[in-house]
């Protein structure tokens, strides 16, 4: 009901409440003009009486304004409709009563009632002001009985009906076209509003194949679109009438020969009617689905083909006809339009989609400064946003001309063992690198652009893009389908963009890295600094303290050194310094670190080891650099350049870093006392007193 009155509020500009009103006060109107006609010396049958015609009419009047105001509180939308219309068709048989009865020609204008009922409600409608019309004019008979000589009134009854039977039947066929149209339009109508609710195009399709199998009875109602990429016609879900499986199946090649791909390609609807299916392969319908009948109609927008409408096994016994189609014809350019919009919308959502991720990774990628963190946020950036199946980061070494996979998924292990863990592709080779440009890659069996693509049953299609940051490419990304087509123009783009951000980050986190290691290295010597060292000694502590490991330190000077520089310059004193550092480097095991403390003062923390085995290590180094010939060392007293240790250790020499770093220069200081090139370890018995700090600063 709410349907009807929106769909008829929508064809004209008035209410149905304004327009009964307007066609009663007509109609009022047209019989008191009428009847005027015998003033004029018209011959209306009969003799006219004015003054209870006026009555009636004014009364009438009353009755349309009363039902104009009282139109909802009445409840005229629904059963009390059927009582007002008895009291229009009473009007006019009083009318026709004061108007001179049985023998007034105007009970011709009561032929137009079932037109009237007609339109209001359909072919019961009509009927409906037909019986009223008959009863009505039949009381109107029997209240005339005075007739002119001559006159039957059986006669004119079976007259006067025969006419009313005649115009009825001449309305109904009139109304079956109004009501053709009518049903066009509503169709039309409940499409457009309901896909400018929602133009997702999942709801466009069910109310455009739900709509258009209502209106022709169609058993299945289903739509195809042209994929261009595959040159396909794929059915679209939601479809009427068969199942989400079989809908599925039923893609069909625009180049094969067939009922829908003709239809498509040659622009022009097709009937199948149910004599004629038998003979006619109705491909692609399953085997399984028997299709009677079939109407397809081709779709296009914006002057392109866009798919194919098909309406099949219309519920009746004679099936779809020419009169079915040609109604087709007039709704699928609506419906294209109402696909296209659908269509656009969903494009535009996919791109706000893709447009708000790229802005989510730019906010999330800013936040990272570490490298590792960073390739794993964007191999997951990459699974978010893309079809791809598996995908790598590889970053280019230009030194060595390789390239390196840092990071990948998706990638079976025995492939990462024997490709990945390994450099094998070369920037030479690669697409990206050697073009500055993306790869895009719908088949790899068609497709030689890149050498470094090694055919692989599973992969078939590629997009690769450079991590860039403005002219310097640091890697690609590289991410792969075994899917034909799995990437389209649009992926590219995103992934360009993506590719650039992850560039951005690569360079911000490797000079970040860069910085972090400046800060804490040594210039002249590249060992550990002593800020570095303050941080490593004082958690090394800890952990020796907590877990009651044993832990090391040896602080190292060079003997004589201000002799050193005084006869060869500081820069030939640099050299030393520099040497100094490699063998204390060569000397030390891995999981040792080695400092600069300042000066020519040198510091290394030795974990796991207790103080014994830690002098024996001090030792050898001690040897080592005794033995090692340093430019000009001859000049040295003794002629050779050595070096003094301290060594304290944990557990029993220290609680803290400070205190440990004390008593080990303590203990160097007790070597050089003691006569210079000697490791000497700290021992609380003698508890060494220091007259000056062995500290960081110069002398
Ligand atoms: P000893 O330690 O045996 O008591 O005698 P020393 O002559 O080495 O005495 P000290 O450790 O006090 O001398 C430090 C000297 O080291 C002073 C300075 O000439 C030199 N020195 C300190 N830092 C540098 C440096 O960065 N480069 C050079 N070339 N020399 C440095
Ligand atoms: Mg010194
Ligand atoms: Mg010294």
């Amino acid at each position: 009901m709410i349907g009807r009155n929106m769909s008829v509020a929508n064809e004209g500009a008035l209410d149905p409440r304004g327009r009964e009103t307007v066609l009663r006060v007509a109609f009022m109107l047209l019989i008191l003009g009428l009847a005027h006609l015998d003033r004029f010396g018209v011959d209306l049958g009969a003799e006219v009486r004015y003054a209870p015609l006026y009555a009636l009419g004014a009364a009438y009047l009353i009755f349309s304004v009363i039902t104009y105001y009282l139109y909802e509180t009445l409840g005229l939308k629904g059963s009390l409709r059927a009582i007002t219309g008895a009291a229009d068709i009473a009007f006019f048989c009083a009318a026709l009563h004061f108007c001179g009865g049985v023998e007034s020609y105007l009970f011709l204008l009561l032929g137009v009632a079932p037109l009237i009922g007609g339109i209001y409600d359909g072919f019961r409608g009509a009927l409906y002001a037909f019986v009223l019309c008959a009863l009505g004019y039949g009381v109107v008979a029997l209240l005339d009985p005075s007739h002119p000589g001559g006159y039957e009134l059986a006669q004119a009854l079976a007259f006067r009906y025969a006419y009313l039977a005649g115009a009825t039947s001449v309305n109904l066929f009139v109304i079956d076209l109004l009501l053709k149209d009518r049903k066009r339009l509503k169709v039309f109508y409940e499409i457009s509003v309901s896909s400018s609710k929602s133009p997702a195009l999942y709801n466009v399709l069910k109310e455009i194949t739900q709509r258009l199998a209502e209106l022709t009875r169609a058993e299945v109602a289903m739509i195809f679109l042209h994929n261009e990429k595959t040159g396909m016609l794929e059915p679209q879900q939601p479809s009427l009438g068969l199942d989400f499986m079989a809908t599925g199946k039923l893609r069909v090649r625009v180049g094969d020969a067939g009922a829908l791909s003709d239809c498509f390609r040659e622009g022009r609807a097709v009937l199948i009617p149910r004599s004629l299916s038998r003979d006619t392969a109705i491909a692609p319908f399953h085997p399984s689905y028997e299709v009677f009948d079939l109407i397809a109609c081709p779709l296009a927008a914006r002057g392109k083909s866009i798919g194919v409408l098909v309406l099949a096994n219309k519920l009746n016994r004679r099936g779809f006809v020419r009169r079915d189609l040609e109604l087709l014809e007039l709704i699928s350019p609506h419906v294209s339009v109402f696909l296209d919009n659908a269509l656009l919308y969903r494009r535009s959502e996919e791109k706000v989609a893709q447009l708000t991720s790229l802005i989510r990774v730019v906010d999330v990628i800013n936040t990272v400064a570490n490298l590792d963190q960073l390739y794993n946020l964007a191999l997951d950036v990459i699974r978010g946003l893309f079809a791809a199946e598996k995908a790598l980061i590889n970053i280019a070494d230009y030194d060595t001309g390789l390239l390196e996979t840092v990071r990948s998924f998706g990638f079976s292990q025995d492939y990462v063992s024997r490709h990945l863990s390994h450099p094998f592709e070369t920037i030479r080779d690669c697409y990206v690198l050697g073009n500055d440009d993306a790869y895009l890659c719908g088949d790899l069996a068609t497709d030689t652009r890149c050498p470094n693509m090694a055919v692989d049953p599973q992969t078939r299609s590629v997009l690769c893009v450079p991590i860039r940051s403005g002219n310097k490419i640091y890697g690609i990304l590289h991410m792969a389908s075994r899917y034909q087509d799995a990437f389209d123009d649009e992926d590219a783009t995103l992934a360009k963009a993506i590719g650039e951000q992850i560039g951005m980050a690569v360079e911000r986190a490797r000079l970040f890295e860069e910085i972090s290691r400046l800060a804490i290295t040594d210039e002249l010597t590249g060992l550990y600094n002593i800020r570095h060292l303050k941080r490593v000694l004082g958690e090394e502590v800890k952990r020796s303290l907590r877990y009651e490991r044993p832990l090391s330190f040896i602080m190292l000077d060079i003997d004589f050194f201000k002799n050193y520089n005084d006869r060869h310059g500081h820069l030939r004193g640099d050299e030393v310094l520099r040497l100094l550092a490699g063998l204390l480097q060569q000397n030390t095991r891995d999981v040792d670190s080695v400092f600069r403390y300042g000066g020519e003062e040198f510091s290394v923390i030795i974990p796991e080891v207790a103080k014994q085995e830690s002098l024996a290590m001090a030792e050898r180094i001690r040897r080592v650099i005794q033995d090692y010939v340093f430019p000009y060392e001859e000049d040295q007293p003794g002629g050779n350049l050595t070096v003094s240790m301290g060594v304290a250790s944990l557990p029993g020499d220290a609680f803290d870093a400070e205190e440990l770093i004390d008593k080990a220069d303590r203990a160097l200081y007790h070597a050089k006392q003691s006569g210079r090139n000697r490791v000497c370890a700290y021992d609380e018995d003698s508890d060494y007193t220091l007259p000056r700090a062995h500290g960081s600063t110069e002398e």
